[in-house]
């Protein structure tokens, strides 16, 4: 029997890396739903990848009119919605993370805008659609928890996204919704191309790889089987708490 089956779920951010790796797995177990993004393009090429079930919506999740309309259209095309996976987050287009001399006011707003307040306005847009006893998934990341230079801003607000994991579940307990943080480490995904010149990009993988014990970067897919474990009733007795997904890096120094 498969895990997720006639279950309907919201993916922000489906249109590539994790959110997709995410939006794939749950197809195969079975759900069916909505993935989001602000590209038109990568959005219908992922929704045809997919294959039937899944429908794309475009939107920017820092916008609360957009977040509004996702649940809105969802819930009107598939009757209900079970479950949520807040992805869309990490980098501010045309701004890198940087040293704390080069952060400007704007460019701070702006990560803790995408990767924190979202997260929180995602949640509070999709309830008045959720149905009880849904499961809602933050994506957090192993930054939460391990330093690193220039990434100060991001990992302070992915350790905030934890901590409203742990408080949601709590604003949430009357309606049986769990809410549970995914951290992903380093994953493989076009996220590096973001950031990293390409003459470099295999370099830095390399070094990354080097970092975790597990020999080797996560993959889209590592991340989508945690999440259907935390999307489906074999984790009904996961509530508000973190699953760290990264090859035990986070645990190395
Ligand atoms: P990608 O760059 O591949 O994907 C980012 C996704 O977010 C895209 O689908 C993008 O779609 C969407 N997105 C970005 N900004 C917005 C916005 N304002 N509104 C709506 N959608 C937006 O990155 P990853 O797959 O690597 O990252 C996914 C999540 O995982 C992020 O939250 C990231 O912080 C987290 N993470 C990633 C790690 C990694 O190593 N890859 C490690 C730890 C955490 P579009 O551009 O079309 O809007």
């Amino acid at each position: 029997m498969s895990k997720l089956q006639n279950k309907v779920a919201v993916v922000t951010g489906g249109n590539s890396g994790i959110g997709f790796g995410i939006a794939e797995a749950f197809h195969t177990e079975g759900a069916v739903g909505t993935i989001t993004g602000r590209n038109p393009e990568t959005l219908n090429q992922a929704v045809e990848e997919l294959g039937s079930g899944f429908i794309g919506i475009q939107g920017d999740v820092t916008k609360m009119e957009d977040l509004e309309r996702i649940f809105k259209d969802t819930f009107e095309r598939f009757g209900k919605i079970d479950t949520v996976v807040v992805n869309a987050g990490g980098i501010v287009d045309g701004s890198p993370m940087a040293a704390i001399t080069e952060i400007t006011e704007d460019n701070y707003d702006r990560y803790m805008d995408l990767n924190l307040k979202s997260s929180y306005f995602t949640v509070q847009k999709a309830l008045p659609y959720l149905n009880d006893g849904a499961s809602i998934i933050l994506i957090g990341s192993s930054a939460a928890h391990r330093a690193a230079p220039g990434m100060t801003v991001y990992s302070a607000a992915k350790a905030a996204v934890i901590s409203l994991a742990k408080g949601l579940s709590l604003d949430l307990l009357e309606r049986k919704i769990r809410v549970n943080t995914l951290s992903p480490g380093s994953i493989d995904t076009p996220v590096f191309g973001k950031i990293v010149p390409p003459e470099q990009l295999q370099q830095v993988k390399q070094v990354w790889t080097d970092l975790i014990p597990v020999g080797r970067m996560g993959l889209p897919s590592d991340m989508g089987k945690a999440a259907v474990f935390l999307a489906s009733d074999d984790s009904s007795f996961v509530v508000g708490t973190e699953i760290l997904s990264d090859g035990g890096m986070t645990n190395i120094s």
